[in-house]
């Protein structure tokens, strides 16, 4: 994706493919063919995090200890070798020898260690550099969750992989190694705790289970509109050239990519100021009113539009209401930026109810009505309303436009929570997204917290025998819910 009137990339030799998405939606048989079909190398950073927690483990390195992760990943070496037709994993161990650890990284306990060292960031940063060397000067493909945001943000080609939730969890069940099934472990989504996660010992080299059971939601992470608005920020930040960047309002609601995107010289500033024309100018994912847009347009490509198609829909649908004279009756909180630039999108007249019961207080007319949903509302709440306008109003029309990401995210959230002792919600506290899947869990009857960061995490929330569930908003990086994951893992649980 590039912001219009972007200069062409000139650094290159051949491109970088990017393939990122949420697990189970086939990243990695997409690469592996994707390579094969270029010729392409492939670089299976799946590949890279088992051999570091594999040499971690030779060293009884504690899957948690920073100190001694992070120098291990500076003295070691991992490459792939083709080989009589196969891709072979080789370590370089830092006295120099080379070890082929093709199989041994492939059991379902490294899978479980890769997923804890993934977490940990010095790690994360230590094997940026090496991920970038090994795509060298481009011709490569490389899949895995933020690896077209954070690894790759300048990437020639990033794909977004996605796929149903019945899709995912029917890839997940028939990739799952022997060993995992057998366990009832599946790849990445269900994990137990055991006793011996302890630093200086084996993590998992032995030992018996602890019955906590800690499960990681298929949907975690980065929704496609949020990738995407990641992506035109990469756009604008290239096509800036220098120049100042500036999102009109958070880009997502989430502290740390804020504090991130910042770092990148990004800031984030009220989009009621009117920014000067050397500004380039991001309209997030939330969408702009109206008026606000047209006042922009004088900034030409200094205007880079990462509005989530999804949120153009409802903007679309408030429109096609006003203009066939139809009251558009939108359904959500009307203090969500996505509503206030929506309900501009019409000169018609517009209303908005958060739920069933404010339909009473809508004046009874003869108007015909064209019910909107918020991108992000859940179900229930929009089939309510839409019950009780038609009960009141006979000229219904209905329009669902609720996000297909929010649909998955919402189902699997209420079918986990039900199974659930403790659902722990990941995200901003000031994303509507997160908070509604708050609400769905604790709807289901699970005890649910919402959290930003490991750091408020409280022992006493759990019991030894506790099942855990952890969701993530549309808004955050996969890094915040593997961190949580880890910080639950290795935690002493009384009782
Ligand atoms: S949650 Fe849905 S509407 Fe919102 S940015 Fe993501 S895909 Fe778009």
């Amino acid at each position: 994706m590039t912001a219009p009137g972007e200069p062409a990339r000139a650094k290159r030799a051949r491109p970088i493919v990017a393939i990122d998405g949420p697990a189970g939606a086939g990243k990695t048989t997409v690469s592996k063919m994707l390579a094969e079909r270029l010729g392409f190398t492939r670089v299976d950073t799946g590949a890279i995090y088992r051999t570091v927690a594999l040499a971690a483990m030779r060293r009884g390195i504690a899957l948690d200890d920073d100190v001694q992760l992070g120098a291990l990943v500076g003295e070691i070496g991992v490459a792939f070798e083709y080989r009589n037709g196969a891709t072979r994993v080789i370590l370089t161990n830092p006295d120099g020898s080379k070890d082929d650890v093709s199989e041994e990284i492939r059991t379902a306990d490294m899978s479980l260690a890769a997923s804890r060292v993934s977490a940990r960031q010095p790690v994360r940063a230590g094997l940026l550099g090496l991920q970038r060397r090994l795509a060298g000067n481009g011709g490569a493909v490389l899949d895995g969750r933020d690896i077209g945001t954070v690894v790759f943000p300048d990437a020639e080609v990033k794909i977004f992989l996605t796929a149903s939730l019945d899709t995912r969890a029917r890839r997940r069940r028939l990739f799952a190694s022997p060993r995992a099934a057998q366990t009832g472990r599946g790849r990445g989504g269900r994990r137990h705790v055991r006793d011996d996660a302890k630093p200086g010992g084996r993590p998992h080299g032995g030992g018996r289970f602890r019955k906590m059971e800690i499960v990681v939601a298929q949907s975690a992470g980065f929704c496609w509109g949020v990738f995407r608005a990641f992506d035109v920020v990469d756009a604008a930040v290239r096509y800036a050239a220098g120049r100042k960047v500036v999102t009109l309002g958070p880009i997502i609601h989430n502290p740390g990519v804020i504090a991130s995107l910042e770092a990148r010289g990004v800031s984030c500033v009220d989009p009621e100021i009117v920014p000067n024309d050397q500004t380039v100018v991001v309209i997030r994912a939330h969408g702009l009113p109206q008026v606000k847009r047209e006042s922009l347009a004088t900034l030409g490509d200094n205007l880079v539009d990462a509005t989530c198609p999804f949120v153009a829909r409802v903007e679309r649908a408030v429109a096609d209401a006003g203009a066939a004279g139809r009251l558009a009756l939108l359904v959500g909180d009307e203090n969500h930026a996505e509503f206030r630039a929506a309900r501009t999108y019409t000169k018609g007249d517009v209303a908005i109810v958060a739920a069933a019961r404010d339909v009473a207080t809508l004046p009874k007319t003869e108007r015909a009505i064209t019910v909107i949903a918020q991108t992000t509302l859940d179900r229930p709440t929009f089939d309510e309303v839409v019950e009780a306008v038609r009960a009141r109003f006979t000229d219904v029309v209905v329009e669902n436009t609720r996000c297909d990401d929010t649909r998955d995210r919402q189902a699997e959230a209420e079918r986990m929570a039900h199974a659930a002792d403790v659902v722990l919600v990941v995200g901003g506290k000031n994303s509507a997204n997160t908070a509604r899947l708050a609400s769905i869990a604790e709807g289901a009857g699970a005890k649910t917290y919402l959290i930003e960061t490991t750091a408020e995490i409280d022992r006493a929330w759990f019991k030894a025998t506790s099942r855990v569930v952890i969701l993530g908003g549309a808004s955050t990086p996969r890094t915040d819910i593997d961190a949580v994951a880890a910080a639950l893992e290795t935690m002493e649980i009384n009782g």
